[in-house]
């Protein structure tokens, strides 16, 4: 069992500390831009064009930021934390910009984007079989590395689809997840040790077990700052896919690795880590196949589930492109060659290589489920150009989508629920009916293996407020069935009403004892997950 003391060490030294606490009370930006400056060396921007190309993210909510830092190194974040705290200035991390929740723009303040954190450069230990990597290294870039440095021996396989624009750090601090179902698919499951600086700059470093909090405490001492009592989250969360607000422990049990992974930010600024990474199996099979309708398809899934050795957790995809998404799909003949309305992309993993003997396995298995699947209208993505064909499609969906919205003068609500498999049927039932109540047209698709489908609203400019409407409705909807409401895009700034509506006052009332403690302001990424407290924003 591991420690709840956590040691923490100050990467300012006593005298440093002594000479930031001359900007308390100090809130003129100017002043702290020269102070950290000729004291620090550390550079902050404040030129609004700069600024303004890192302060909006993918979640296009307003942003403003009247300073932005670039620090690449622990010490120099460290000194703008500390900052932050002494003069009550509020401030935001931002990394890849990816994030569709808000959870990155800046409501004023310091904008702090950890794009410069490139060091030191990724490295395999493929002995341990752990990759190390600088915090702002784009996730792609890092996969990529970890194949090239293991000659093709290991992998990382949490493979988020914007993985060519998020950050390894971005991807820890939202646990994000990509194809692969069950938890193995999401970041969570493969960090084993993390660097990360508190609000107030002091550094921690954490394997996964070294700290646990007991009786729902951890005791941070270390630095020039007094011990201090960490309570954690206690709300209860589904075991089901989730990545909305951070890990909790209802027994007061928790690894301090798991609550920094997920918390958006909150709780302190990742600035090292690694991560597991395992051998890829020697070949795999990809799949596309239609089915007459959701139903066959979810009844797919569940006979799967059951008759598959290790359930739908051994596959490494499995995919649902449902309701109206062959309209919006580019070769639309070639994946729906018939009257089919929805289809399930697989990948299996083939341990032993041999992809021929594999396919007429997977061939019989599907046939046996019963489901009506076309065996003529079976694809085999086993070349470059079915493959290529594959990806255009998938990525036409949410383009032309988007495209759809925007001639229309509105925007696209996408839901992120999950929830659990027994309730599956009645969330797609419910859901299904208070869209075509409302009259929206939507497309459905996303991650059938999990439950966790994106119903993705495309409202005309008149009918958007109805469709908030029923996002609220499904959301709502979700959490009375046990579920949550996201799978992967987090909370962020959007969706604390989300959070709210599924955990309920007492699991909000818990995360604000959490944050408090170590940010009694409520100065780093507020109003990610939660809304600070009115008495700490005046
Ligand atoms: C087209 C598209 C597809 C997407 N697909 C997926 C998907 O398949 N799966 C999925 O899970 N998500 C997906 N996302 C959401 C998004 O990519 C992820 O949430 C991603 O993890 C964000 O990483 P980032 O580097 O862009 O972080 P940012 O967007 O810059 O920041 C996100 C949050 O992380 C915090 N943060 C960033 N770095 C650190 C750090 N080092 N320490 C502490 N906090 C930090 C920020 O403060 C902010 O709260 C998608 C987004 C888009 C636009």
């Amino acid at each position: 069992m591991g420690d709840h003391r956590i040691v923490a060490t100050d990467l300012l030294r006593a005298g440093e500390r002594k000479r930031l606490e001359s900007l308390a009370g100090c809130r003129e930006v100017p002043s702290l831009v020269s102070f950290l400056s000729e004291q620090f060396g550390v550079r902050l921007d404040t030129d609004p064009d700069i600024i303004a190309g890192y302060a909006r993210d993918s979640s296009n909510l307003p942003a403003s930021a009247q300073v932005l830092a670039r620090p690449d190194n622990p010490r120099d974040l460290a000194v703008v934390l500390a900052a932050s705290q002494v003069t009550g200035i509020p401030v935001t991390v931002t990394a890849g910009k990816s994030n569709l929740t808000g959870s990155a723009t800046p409501e004023g303040g310091i904008l702090v984007s950890l794009s410069g954190f490139q060091s030191p450069a990724v490295s395999v230990d493929v002995a341990t079989r752990l990759v190390r990597a600088p915090v702002g290294m784009i996730l792609e870039d890092m996969r990529r590395a970890v194949v090239e440095q293991s000659k093709g021996g290991l992998v990382y396989p949490v493979d988020p689809t914007s993985r060519a624009d998020a950050t390894v750090g971005g991807t820890i601090a939202c646990n994000a997840s990509g194809f692969v179902p069950g938890e193995q698919g999401a970041t969570r499951c493969w960090v084993e040790w993390l660097e990360c600086l508190l609000p107030d700059g002091r550094r921690i470093e954490a394997k996964r077990g070294q700290y646990v909090s007991r009786d729902g405490q951890f005791l941070v001492e270390g630095g020039a700052v007094a011990p201090l009592q960490w309570p954690v989250p206690r709300h209860a969360r589904p075991p089901i896919k989730n990545a909305g607000g951070p890990f909790s422990a209802p027994d007061g049990v928790l690894d301090l690795v798991d609550l920094i992974v997920g918390s958006e930010g909150i709780f302190g600024v990742v600035t090292g880590v690694a991560l597991r990474v395992e051998p890829p199996p020697a070949a795999v099979l990809d799949l596309f196949f239609s089915l007459p309708d959701e139903a066959r398809a979810v009844q797919c899934r569940n006979r799967l589930a059951k008759s598959l050795e290790g359930g739908l957790g051994s596959l490494r995809a499995f995919e649902y492109f449902g309701v109206n998404c062959r309209r919006y799909m580019d070769h639309e003949s070639v994946f729906f060659p018939g009257k089919d309305q929805v289809a399930i992309y697989l990948q299996a993993p083939v341990p032993d290589g041999d992809v021929e003997t594999a396919a007429g396995l997977w061939l019989e298995r599907l046939m046996e489920l019963d489901c009506d699947i076309d065996d003529a209208g079976i694809r085999l993505l086993d070349t470059e150009r079915t493959w290529k064909q594959f990806m255009e499609a998938r990525h036409s969906l949410p383009a032309k989508a988007l495209e759809v919205v925007q001639q229309r003068g509105a925007f696209t609500i996408m839901t992120d629920t999950v929830v659990p498999a027994d309730q599956f049927e009645t969330f797609l039932d419910f859901t299904h009916r208070r869209l075509a109540e409302e009259r929206l047209e939507y497309v459905a698709f996303g991650h059938l293996g999990d439950c966790h489908l994106h119903f993705t609203i495309l409202p005309e400019r008149d009918s958007v407020v109805r469709a908030l409407a029923a996002y609220d409705a499904i959301v709502a909807r979700s959490a009375e069935l046990g579920g949550v409401y996201s799978g992967e895009h987090g909370t962020g700034k959007r969706k604390r009403a989300d959070f709210l509506r599924c955990y309920g006052p007492a699991a909000v009332d818990g995360v604000a004892a959490c944050k408090r403690a170590v940010d009694p302001g409520f100065l780093l990424n507020r109003n990610n997950v939660i809304s600070a407290p009115e008495g700490v924003t005046q």
